[in-house]
């Protein structure tokens, strides 16, 4: 843990509090940077930033000349607010409002992740009406599906997201590619899923996607997603990124060359592993409980800036601030104070004695915490801080109770 001090950055910002510390963002992005690379093909590494959005981790980003993935036009607003250059951003999305694709294309995104027939349709119809040009990718659901730890090959045809290599709607959309004006065909994108720790999911669909290139003339550029697993509790082994890296261009160097096939330029899009493990929730632990076979602490947080344990049994690590190495005698559940049985951040965690005001952190709490965070029972969104060499900075004020009721009539 490097150079926190929890309890100042409580005095100074209040809890519950994200804390990011700047240099792990720093080493993860370069971790990605300096080893997704080929002599073969061109490399892009992409900030999917859903998992954490706000204009300060954007303008660290853009400082580290990364690509930006966005799933909505609130993610690109944002990205503008900093300019982010935008022929660096990708814009995904299974169900982009004609008006979504028309700021897009009038802000010159880079790249539209188109997900399915009816999208190029559309997307189609509007560079024409607004006789403009644009790149596209397109979104394949190669039936490669991957569960943290398993991954599994079927015919995996409903997902909500992609089209299927060879399907009708496939075949259909490279009509439409073939007699637009406007559009710009660039190659394919596929994303099989979220905190996998499996390298041969990702080789596999990459394999695919491979194969599929070989009936295309033009070198294509393939975009294999992200997806890469974190450290939450030591039941995680993530892969070290620069063996996520080597792997999986060599594994595409490989293929090219049995394969003679050329490609353009390989992407991933990680999200979770550049952030996640740089971030810290800290809380003040209020009242504790004994029940017949529980023990509380209770946190001025919960499910309203971690909706991850509720949401999908998401396990965590903590401790107490100063209480690092007691003895940790008492078997805690950590609850939020939402009235919600569910809103549990840890369950059955070995801990010190706590007392009234002590601090708990949580540990890599830095993707799809504030980004999924809720005002659910009307909780204010916490602050966010950076600290980089001991200095603190606020990139993210707390919500009041004024800009709560701000846009209620
Ligand atoms: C969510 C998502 C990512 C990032 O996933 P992580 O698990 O955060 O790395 C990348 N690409 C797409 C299309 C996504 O939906």
């Amino acid at each position: 843990m490097a150079n926190l001090d929890f309890k100042f950055l409580k005095e100074k910002y209040g809890t519950p509090l994200y804390i990011y510390d700047v240099n792990h963002l720093k080493k993860n992005m370069t971790g990605y940077l300096d080893y997704f690379k080929s002599n073969v093909f061109e490399t892009e590494v992409l900030f999917a930033s859903k998992a954490f959005c706000v204009k300060e981790m954007l303008r660290l980003v853009k400082a580290y000349n990364m690509s930006l993935d966005v799933v909505s036009i609130g993610e690109l607003y944002t990205a503008i607010a900093v300019d982010f250059p935008m022929d660096k951003i990708y814009f995904h999305g299974n169900n982009k409002s004609i008006s979504d694709l028309e700021f897009a294309l009038n802000n010159n995104v880079g790249t539209i992740v188109v997900d399915n027939l009816m999208e190029l349709v559309a997307l189609d119809e509007i560079t024409n009406r607004l006789n403009k040009k644009c790149n596209i990718i397109i979104r394949l659901n190669l039936g490669v599906e991957a569960h943290t730890h398993k991954f599994i090959v079927t015919a995996h045809v409903d997902s909500k997201f992609g089209v299927s290599y060879g399907s009708n709607d496939y075949n259909d959309m490279l009509d439409v590619l073939k007699n637009s004006k406007n559009i710009n065909f660039k190659g394919f994108h596929s994303h099989i899923g979220s905190q996998i720790f499996d390298l041969d999911a990702f080789t596999a669909a990459l394999e695919k996607m491979l194969g599929i290139c070989k009936s295309f003339d033009k070198p294509l550029v393939l975009n294999i997603g992200g997806g890469f697993g974190v450290h939450y509790t030591d039941e995680d082994k993530p892969i070290p990124f620069d063996v996520v890296s080597k792997t999986l261009v060599d594994t595409c160097e490989k293929a090219l060359k049995a394969n003679n096939v050329k490609i353009e330029k390989l992407c991933i899009e990680p999200g979770r592993s550049i952030v996640a493990e740089a971030g810290y929730t800290l809380y003040t632990i209020g009242f504790t409980k004994k029940t017949p076979n529980k023990e509380y602490y209770f946190i001025d947080g919960g499910m309203t800036d971690n909706i991850r344990p509720a949401l999908y049994q998401a396990k965590y690590d903590c401790d107490i601030v100063g209480k690092e190495n007691e003895l940790k005698n008492h078997i805690v559940t950590i609850a939020g104070k939402c009235c919600e049985s569910g809103d549990l951040i840890i369950e059955n965690h070995p801990l010190p004695e706590a007392k009234s005001g002590d601090l708990l952190v949580t540990y890599t709490t830095g993707a799809y915490g504030y980004s999924m965070s809720s005002n659910y029972n009307k909780a204010l969104t916490p602050a966010v801080v950076f600290v980089e060499d001991g200095k603190d900075k606020l990139v993210c004020r707390r919500q009041s109770y004024d800009e709560l009721l701000e846009r209620e009539i």
